[in-house]
C-alpha cells in the first residue's frame, strides 16, 4: 500500500505520535462514527490497553483522547488552550463533544480507564476502546489501534485510503528496479506518486513538502531557545539553548568535531520541544522526531550548494524509505522496540541525505541500510514511561549516526553485501522476538534500573 509524504510526516504536539497524535484521531474518528449512526451519547467510556495503559499517563495519553474529543486535530493543537479546556472539565465534571455537538456528564479519571487487562483479542498491542451509551442503555462500541507515527487502524482501516498510484512498490529492490528502469531517482519517483495520490501538480507539492521542513526547522528554534525543565516529575533540566550558548559564544575557539556538536543540539532541540508537548513533526513518530530535522540542518548549514531542493528531494527520499519499514516492518515502539523509531528515522534520515547530496539510487538504499544495521537490536525502555531518558539523547545519536551513514555510502559505489530489504527483515523478526518488557512499557532496561532522585 503506498504510503504518502504527508502520512509519515504529520504535524502533531509531543510527546508520542502513538499517545498523544494516534489518540487524538482516533476520537475524532469515533466521533464521525456515532454521527453516522445518528446514535445520541448520554455516557462514554475510553478504555486504553497495552503501552497506552502502561506509559499513557506520562505521555498524556488522556489529553490526546481529550483533545480529538473536543474537535481538534493533532496540527491545530493548542496546548494552553487544551489544558484551560480540561481544567473546565474538571470543574464542571462535563463534557462539550465536538462534531456530534453533545454536552455529557465526564469525569477523566473515571471515564478515561487506564486498563492493564491482557486480551487476546486484540490485533495490536496500543488499543483504544470507545463504549458509548443512549439514554436507553443501547451500547455502541469500537476498537482502534494506534499502530505507530500517529497512524490509527480500525477495522474499517480508517485512515489509509487506497488510492491507486503509479509506481508500485513494496521493497527496496522493487523501488530501485522500477527507478532504474524509468531512468529515475528515488526522489523522482515518489513526486510522481504523491502529484497522482493528492492530485496536485509540482509546485504545490513543492509548497507542502517545504512547509513541513519549516515547521520543523521552527521546533529546532524553539527549542534552542527554550529553557528550564521539561514539565512533569523527571525534573529534568532543558540542554538545548546551554548548548547552543556554548556554541554561539565569541570566545570559542575552533573545534573540528563542531558539526558534530550543532547536529546534537539540532535533535536535542527538537527532542525537548516534543517532550515539552511542543509542535513538531512526526518523522516518522514523535519519539524519534529529532533525527530527520537535524539531519536536514545539517545539509542546509554544512554541505556546499545545498537548498530548498535538495531538502524535497531528502524529504521524498526519506518517505520512500519509512514506507518499506511501514508496510514490511513496523515504525512503533510498542511494535518493535526503540529500533522501530530512532532506528527507522535514522535510516530515513541516512537515505535522504544521500538522495539531497545527489547520491545513486543504490547509494541511497545502501545508506539507509547502514543505518539500520547498527541500530538492530535497540530496545525502547523510557524512565518513568516519558519521552526524555533515553529519547532526547537517543535522538541526537542517532543523527548523528544517519550522517556516518551516509558518508560511508557516497564514498563507495553503492555495491554491499546485505539488502536493505534484508535488514528490514532482520529489525522486525528481532522486534517481534523482543521482551514486551523492552517495547514501550516500562517494564525493563533502564526504566526499572535507575535509581530515581
Ligand atoms: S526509547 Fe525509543 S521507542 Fe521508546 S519512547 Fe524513547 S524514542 Fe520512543
Amino acid at each position: 500500500m503506498f504510503v504518502s509524504i504527508f502520512n509519515l510526516f504529520k504535524v502533531g504536539i509531543g510527546p508520542s505520535s502513538s499517545h498523544t497524535v494516534g489518540p487524538t484521531i482516533a476520537s475524532r474518528f469515533f466521533l464521525k462514527y456515532l454521527k453516522n449512526k445518528n446514535f445520541k451519547i448520554k455516557h462514554l467510556k475510553i478504555k486504553l490497553y497495552g503501552s497506552l495503559a502502561y506509559t499513557g499517563l506520562g505521555h498524556g495519553t488522556h489529553k490526546g483522547i481529550i483533545a480529538g474529543l473536543l474537535g481538534y486535530k493533532p496540527d491545530n493543537l493548542n496546548l494552553d488552550l487544551l489544558n484551560r479546556e480540561i481544567l473546565n472539565i474538571n470543574k464542571k465534571s462535563q463534557i462539550a463533544l465536538a462534531i456530534i455537538d453533545s454536552n455529557i456528564p465526564f469525569d477523566i479519571k473515571k471515564n478515561i480507564i487506564f486498563s492493564k487487562e491482557i486480551r487476546d483479542d486484540f490485533d495490536y498491542s496500543n488499543t483504544i476502546e470507545f463504549i458509548a451509551e443512549n439514554k436507553n442503555g443501547n451500547i455502541i462500541s469500537k476498537i482502534y489501534y494506534s499502530t505507530g507515527g500517529g497512524f490509527v487502524k480500525s477495522a474499517d482501516d480508517l485512515d489509509l485510503k487506497e488510492i491507486q498510484v503509479r509506481f508500485k512498490f513494496n521493497s527496496a529492490k522493487e523501488l530501485l528496479d522500477i527507478a532504474n528502469s524509468h531512468s529515475y531517482k528515488i526522489y523522482e519517483l515518489i513526486k510522481e506518486n504523491e502529484k497522482q495520490y493528492h492530485s496536485i501538480n509540482d509546485d504545490d507539492l513543492k509548497c507542502k513538502i517545504l512547509d513541513l521542513w519549516s515547521v520543523m526547522n521552527k521546533s529546532i528554534y524553539n527549542g534552542m531557545q527554550n529553557t528550564g525543565k521539561i514539565d512533569n516529575n523527571l525534573n529534568l533540566k532543558k540542554r538545548a539553548n546551554h548548548l547552543y550558548k556554548k556554541l554561539t559564544k565569541n570566545s570559542r575557539e575552533y573545534d573540528p568535531l563542531d558539526v558534530m556538536d550543532w547536529v546534537n543540539v539540532f535533535a536535542i532541540a527538537v527532542s525537548e520541544e516534543n517532550a515539552s508537548f511542543g509542535k513538531i513533526v512526526t518523522a516518522p513518530t514523535n519519539g524519534a522526531a529529532g533525527i530527520i530535522p537535524a539531519v536536514i540542518k545539517y545539509y542546509k548549514e554544512f554541505t556546499k550548494n545545498s537548498d530548498d531542493e535538495g531538502v524535497i528531494r531528502f524529504l521524498l527520499t526519506a518517505s520512500a524509505i519509512g514506507l518499506l519499514y511501514k508496510n514490511n516492518a513496523s515504525i512503533s515502539g510498542a511494535e518493535a522496540g526503540c529500533q522501530g523509531e530512532i532506528g527507522v528515522a535514522c535510516s530515513m534520515a541516512a537515505g535522504g541525505l544521500a538522495s539531497a547530496l545527489n547520491a545513486t539510487n543504490e547509494q541511497v538504499e545502501n545508506a539507509a541500510e547502514i543505518a539500520m544495521e547498527h541500530n538492530l537490536g535497540l530496545t525502547c525502555d523510557p524512565i518513568n514511561g516519558l519521552v526524555q531518558i533515553p529519547c532526547i539523547e537517543r535522538n541526537a545519536m542517532g543523527a548523528i549516526k544517519a550522517i556516518n551513514a551516509c558518508r560511508i555510502a557516497i564514498s563507495e559505489s553503492g555495491q554491499h553485501k546485505v539488502s536493505l530489504d534484508e535488514v528490514i527483515a532482520t529489525m522486525w523478526e528481532t522486534g517481534k522476538n523482543m521482551s514486551s518488557i523492552y517495547k514501550e512499557t516500562s517494564k525493563g532496561g533502564l526504566a526499572v534500573n535507575v535509581t530515581e532522585c
